[in-house]
């Protein structure tokens, strides 16, 4: 099998498996966890900051 971040083979037997190390299997979980939290959140409109900074 590969490794679903940077298609490298990975053995079944891998205890990491189906990532090829400790790293991507990081990468994927930090993935994940950005798409759920940008799903459950609504993405407020706040003020721009740099709109601030052009009224001083
Ligand atoms: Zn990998």
């Amino acid at each position: 099998m590969q490794c679903p971040i940077c298609k490298k083979p990975v053995k079944l037997t891998d205890p990491e498996a189906p990532f090829c190390g400790e790293r991507c299997r990081t990468i994927d979980l930090g993935n994940w966890a950005m798409e759920k939290y940008v799903i459950s959140t609504p993405a407020p409109q706040q003020p721009d900051r740099d709109a601030k900074q052009d009224e001083e």
